[in-house]
């Protein structure tokens, strides 16, 4: 136990590097990108330091060159969930009883490795596997993942600090437990950074993981378990499998110890969990923790009083870096017909200019969307919006999976408010439009907080401050990270606490001391240094 209040390092955001032509960062990345190509990764699952493998061999491709193989990954079944949360649960009490600073340095030292020797290599990971530009790559990959291990860091140490006030003859604590059993950790594909967070928060906090990444992401996955190693995680603390969703979700939600979920992922999959949860309440031991950031159908309105470039940029920035395959990605935009002819012409002039490819050629600004699924689901909208009366396709529309999963930035037109696109989360390069009478600002502001069941992300361009002000007023329930002239992408870490409400998740704000006390069970401890020592009260005597 320690033997002082030591005090955790300030964090910092990890400074972005901009692999400019000459500069150190891409010529290390370049001989990742190559060393990792020339070489087939063997991933096998990683459950109490051993590693697990089956008969049922699976391929890692690029999404953007489906005819390379990267390496591959064993699926498992409900054995494998099982040995996976023994495991956890086997290792539970020595890593409890650890002091916190111990599992603090483990995790600082996990994000030194990453923005120090590791950083060309997840984000080649990052690059190939989940088919992202370098920038964003870094963005997420390098610097998002140490930022989320350096501030959750801080974070509990503040929250350790907050302590109840004691009076006289009475001292108060409060004691932060860990959750008394295992902790599920599900990720989406799309985010690194995300990976890495979900199962090492709660563990951070002391509790011991089970973590199932989507197998989408694999290749990244990999390595942060290999960070994890390297920087001194005991075994079992965080397991990683690979098993079928729907075969992990069943196990966890009927064993006795399951003490809660870290979900990052589709609505429609976070309601399934819920619900299993829900039906097997009289079975577990504790009441589970359930914390889901969903889906989205993020915003633009632009005000009258716009400026034109600014809000194009956001537009284009936010709609399709990323292929649009971000749960904050802009998808629908409400412009005013005053700026319309402006807008739509610097827009359809920047799209002309976006270059879709291997993420390895640096000028591409696009690459190709993850899997066979969601290439059918967004080209499926993109097809119906062709046949509709009420759209127009403005930009692009066109697609082409022959050699990898590519979609062009796709602008829509619709006269429909209430069109599919307004509503439903896309998750692809596609951004519907609807435009508003200028007049109408206000009855658009009410349009827009009803059209979609998602609340994550939004933004408001404009420059007169009665229209800010009524915008984040009206808006208040539509987005739990809103944005005033800028675009509704690119949260950070420390900076803007993401999550949202409705059907975008719990809003637990990931990266923030808030997620932090969802995997806590906090101990009031009051110690008297002078109890009575008569039970009668001094009101029961007669005189
Ligand atoms: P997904 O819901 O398909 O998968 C998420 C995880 O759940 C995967 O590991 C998957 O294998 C697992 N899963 C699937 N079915 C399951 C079941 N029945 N029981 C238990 N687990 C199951 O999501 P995805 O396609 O990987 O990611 C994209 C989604 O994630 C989008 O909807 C996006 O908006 C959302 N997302 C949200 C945020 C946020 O912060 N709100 C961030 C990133 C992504």
């Amino acid at each position: 136990m320690p033997k002082g209040s030591f005090k955790v390092p300030i964090a910092e955001n990890e400074p972005v590097y901009s692999y400019a032509p000459g500069s150190n960062e891409r010529s290390r990345l370049k001989k990742s990108l190559e060393e990792m190509q020339s070489a087939l990764t063997d991933i096998p699952m990683q459950v109490g330091g051993m590693e697990v493998r089956t008969n049922d061999q699976r391929e890692i491709f690029p999404p953007h060159e489906l005819d390379r193989v990267l390496g591959h990954y064993y699926m498992g079944d409900a054995s494998h969930v099982e040995l996976a949360i023994d495991a956890a649960l086997s290792v539970r009490p020595k890593w409890q009883a650890l002091s916190w600073h111990q599992r603090a340095a483990i995790f600082l030292r996990a994000a030194d490795l990453i923005t120090g020797p590791y950083r060309a290599k997840i984000n080649a990971a990052t690059m190939l596997g989940q088919s992202k530009t370098v920038h964003q790559s870094e963005i997420d990959a390098a610097c998002e993942l140490a930022d989320f291990l350096r501030f959750n860091v801080q974070f509990m140490a503040e929250i350790y600090d907050q302590q109840p006030f004691s009076t006289k003859n009475v001292w108060n604590k409060m004691e932060q437990r860990p959750l008394e059993g295992f902790v599920y950790a599900l990720t989406p594909f799309n985010f690194t950074s995300i990976s890495g967070n979900l199962p090492s928060a709660p563990a951070l906090m002391g509790n011991v993981v089970v973590w199932k990444p989507a197998t989408t992401q694999l290749y990244s996955a990999n390595i942060i378990m290999e960070i994890f190693r390297a920087a001194g995680l005991p075994e079992g603390v965080i397991n990683m499998i690979t098993v079928p969703g729907p075969v992990g979700g069943k196990v966890m939600s009927q064993h006795p110890d399951f003490v809660g979920v870290h979900f990052t992922g589709s609505t429609e999959v976070f309601k399934k969990i819920w619900k299993a949860i829900g039906d097997n309440v009289a079975i577990h031991n504790t009441y589970p923790k359930i914390v889901g950031e969903t889906g989205g159908k993020d915003f633009i309105i632009a005000h009258k009083s716009a400026h034109v470039k600014k809000l194009v940029t956001a537009l284009t920035r936010g709609a399709f870096e990323y292929q649009g395959q971000k749960c904050s990605a802009a998808s629908r935009a409400y412009l005013p017909n005053n700026l319309w002819k402006d807008i739509k012409d610097l827009l359809l002039q920047d799209i002309k200019t976006i270059k879709m490819g291997s993420p390895e050629d640096f000028t591409n600004f696009m690459n190709a969307v993850i899997d066979k699924p969601a290439f059918e689901k967004i080209t499926g909208y993109i097809d119906r919006a062709k046949k509709s009366d009420e759209c127009e396709i403005l930009a692009g529309g066109g697609y082409d999976r022959s050699k990898g999963y590519f979609i062009e930035p796709t602008v829509i037109l619709t006269s429909n408010p209430k069109y599919e696109s307004m509503q439903e989360e896309i998750f692809g390069p596609v951004l519907t439009i609807y435009v508003y009478d200028k007049n109408k600002y206000n009855e658009t502001l009410t349009l827009l907080d009803e059209t979609s069941p998602y609340a994550l992300t939004g933004a408001v361009f404009s420059q007169d401050r009665f229209a800010i002000e009524l915008a984040s007023r009206k808006l208040v329930n539509a987005a739990g990270n809103f944005y005033i002239n800028d675009k509704p992408t690119g949260a950070v870490v420390g900076q803007q606490p993401f999550g949202g409400a409705r059907a975008s998740g719990t809003n637990d704000k990931s990266g923030s001391m808030l997620n932090l006390l969802r995997w806590i069970s906090p101990r009031a401890i009051k110690e008297n240094f002078n109890p009575p020592e008569d039970y009668k009260y001094s009101f029961m005597e007669e005189r």
